[in-house]
């Protein structure tokens, strides 16, 4: 599957499936998104391939985060750590289909929906599984 920023200048091919989908609340999205919360898919790093167009690279704190040079449409983050990328669920579009909220205890406000909600990350994430109260 072949995905775009919103100028189609760069192109990004997705070779596997996704791990996991999620929101993301953590205060370093917010920040860089400008969002109360972010959406996020989660791949093996070999399955996410910029195939062209031209990208810029920005860490705000730690983790390093993908834009478009022209559009500036936020495209990957860059997770070495645990040698997976996460792609803007935005651009995913239908394929989007979150299971769940982390990183709830950073969050603007509280967003009620039949999902659940982390305090930080899952324990399979290198979170320690604990959940907020909405
Ligand atoms: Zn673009
Ligand atoms: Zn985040």
């Amino acid at each position: 599957m072949n995905i775009s920023c919103l100028c189609n200048a760069v192109q990004i091919r997705i070779s596997a499936e996704p791990i996991a989908q999620f929101w993301c609340h953590c205060a370093d999205c917010q920040s860089v998104h400008g969002a109360a919360y972010v959406a996020e898919s989660i791949y093996p790093a070999t399955g996410v391939e910029i195939v062209s167009g031209e990208t810029t690279r920005f860490a705000l704190k730690r983790t390093p985060r993908i834009s478009c040079a022209r559009c500036s449409t936020r495209l990957l983050v860059e997770l070495p750590e645990i040698e997976m990328r996460a792609v803007n669920g935005y651009l995913l579009k239908d394929l989007f289909k979150p299971a769940l909220h982390i990183h709830c205890s950073e969050a603007a406000a509280p967003v009620k929906d039949g999902l659940p909600h982390f305090a930080t990350k899952p324990a399979a994430f290198g979170g320690d599984d604990r959940m907020v109260d909405w």
